[in-house]
């Protein structure tokens, strides 16, 4: 009885001294361990007691039993609730942290340039029409007047596919496209990729965007080409700007011209980026050839028409004054974030 006393006492100092779940469980298998526990040991002491004196060390044993068991299950209740609380302040936000900015996309902006460009005739009442990036070498090259002995069919310079397919090295195939698929008069213009064998350089992409335009109908003249593009630049550039065509040759219009805006840095005083000329060329033009009309079976002596095709990326070039076309197809979010 002496030594359940101490036991007792013993336990008394032990358990408040218990902070965490882990030393809460070497008290546990300390003490009320079935095989190994200070209780358990006194139980199997009982057999050598004296007769008389077993049933009342045996009762108070059990009695010792069920008050440590509660006494534990008690401090365990506690020692939860108070991990618990450590846990959720752990665990807290504090919201006076300024948070991580989310990065919120926008658009690329050669495609905001495409956009505006193709809003810009699409007032001017042309249709937008899509061609695919594969194409026969008719509707890129023969189709156009461009014959079999033209530079621009060097394998140099053109991405051939095998067989009779290339991947387009401009947009003007749509001409065809539009002509055979629907009936004069129509206004038309192709926004899009086309692809060229250039090495990569400050002023050259293997990979670029175009826009081409054109129109047919009856008695179409230069000038009707003329005052459409002076609309479309001045809505793209500013309202100031002067147009001007320097004739010049593409096999698939004629006649040819160079069409030029008055330089939008110097308004035409003469700068570095004109060249001290005063104008910046800016694309290519004319009046439909009559051998595209034969090749797409309309009548040259029943239609007339015009077209033009002009680099989207040299567009943006100008408009955000970039000095390399490579910063537009590198993804570097230093240089796509000011846009
Ligand atoms: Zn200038």
């Amino acid at each position: 009885m002496q030594d359940l006393e101490y036991l007792e006492k013993q336990f008394a100092e032990e358990w408040p001294q218990v902070g965490d779940s882990g030393a809460l469980q070497s008290l546990k298998d300390r003490w009320l361990s079935r095989e190994r526990g200070l209780l358990s040991l006194e139980m199997k002491k009982l057999g050598q007691l004296d007769k008389e004196a077993r049933p009342a060390v045996g009762s108070r044993l059990n009695q010792l039993k069920l008050q440590f068991t509660e006494r534990l299950e008690a401090l365990q209740q506690s020692i939860r609730e108070k991990e618990e609380r450590q846990r959720q302040l752990r665990e807290t936000v504090d919201i006076h942290l300024p948070g991580k900015p989310a990065l919120c996309g926008h658009v690329h902006p050669l495609l905001q340039v495409k956009d505006e460009i193709e809003s810009a005739f699409m007032r001017l009442g042309f249709t937008l029409f899509d061609t695919p990036e594969i194409e026969t070498d008719f509707r890129n090259f023969e189709g156009l007047n461009i014959p079999r002995d033209h530079p621009s069919r060097d394998s140099q310079d053109t991405f051939f596919l095998g067989g009779d397919h290339l991947l387009r090295t401009h947009c003007t195939g749509v001409q065809i496209h539009a002509m055979r698929q629907m009936q004069p008069p129509m206004r038309v213009i192709a926004t899009g990729k086309v692809y060229r064998r250039d090495n990569p350089d400050a002023t050259h992409s293997p990979v670029f965007y175009q826009c081409d335009g054109f129109a047919v109908g009856k008695n179409i003249t230069l000038g009707d080409l003329k005052g459409t593009l002076e609309a479309a630049l001045r809505e793209l550039f500013s309202p100031d700007i002067q147009v001007r065509l320097r004739p010049s040759y593409f096999p698939f219009v004629e006649p040819g011209a160079e069409v030029d805006i008055s330089c939008i840095f110097c308004s035409g005083a003469g700068c570095r980026i004109c060249k001290d000329s005063g104008w910046i060329e800016i694309l290519g033009a004319g009046m439909i050839h009559p051998r595209v009309f034969e090749h797409v079976g309309y009548d040259p002596l029943e239609w007339t028409g015009y077209a033009w095709g002009m680099g989207i990326d040299r567009i943006a070039i100008l408009k955000y004054g970039i000095d390399d076309i490579r910063l537009l197809y590198e993804n570097d979010m230093r240089f796509l974030s000011q846009f």
